[in-house]
């Protein structure tokens, strides 16, 4: 797929202010600082349309970006800062369900793991609401190019056997080096072309 042009639309909490739901949306969730900033941007070619991390304390929001005119890429809050305010904690959890439960053009979830850690119960928990709410997923391993060749084989594996994943539901990415790249948007793709199939029929 190439990417002919990215626009940011709004940044919403309430679902009233999301955007109609007219186009098929790719979200994009992971804790802070796994690289779902460098992610959005390197998958459109944009240096800083989607921003580092809001500094823990702001009110977070889900941010819409249209993307050739066709989809929405959307970014969902980070979750899991260090010192994060109670009230800010406290706003992630119905915000993100809300977006995640009720949005009916919602078509893939990527969610994103940084390849040397062990997941979270944060991380964790977002997988389960996948399956509670049957909610396409795919995870993607972030910041590739920090491990040699073999590590991120094994981390791989141990992540796979965490999540019991199939193959096909785990991608490797790097920013820097772009790896993994095409891979996701191909698979984005495919989820956006079966929707225009569903509903020519
Ligand atoms: P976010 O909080 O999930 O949006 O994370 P960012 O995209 O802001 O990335 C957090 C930090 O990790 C930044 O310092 C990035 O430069 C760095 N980073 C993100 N992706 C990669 C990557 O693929 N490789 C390397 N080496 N660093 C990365």
């Amino acid at each position: 797929m190439r990417i002919n042009s990215v626009e940011f639309i709004t940044s919403a909490v309430k679902s009233f202010e999301y955007p109609k739901a007219t186009l098929p949306e790719i979200a994009f969730a992971g804790r802070s600082n796994v690289g779902k900033s460098a992610l959005i941007n390197t998958m459109v070619n944009r240096k800083n349309i989607a921003r580092t991390s809001v500094t823990p304390g702001r009110t977070q929001t889900i941010n819409f970006f249209l993307v050739n005119g066709r989809m929405y890429f959307v970014d969902l809050p980070g979750y899991g800062f260090a010192n994060v305010p109670r009230e800010v904690r406290a706003q992630w959890k119905p915000m993100v369900e809300d977006y995640l439960r009720h949005r009916s053009t919602l078509k893939l979830v990527v969610l994103l793991l940084d390849i040397r850690r062990q997941p979270s119960t944060d991380d964790a928990s977002l997988m389960r609401w996948f399956e509670t709410f049957d909610i396409p997923f795919l995870v993607i391993l972030t910041k590739a190019d920090k491990l040699s060749r073999s590590k991120c084989s094994a981390q791989e594996k141990l992540i796979k056997n965490f999540f019991m994943l199939d193959e096909g539901e785990l991608v490797r990415f790097s920013a820097v080096t772009r790896e993994g790249r095409e891979d996701i948007l191909t698979r984005i793709m495919k989820c956006v072309q079966e929707r225009i199939v569903l509903t020519n029929e």
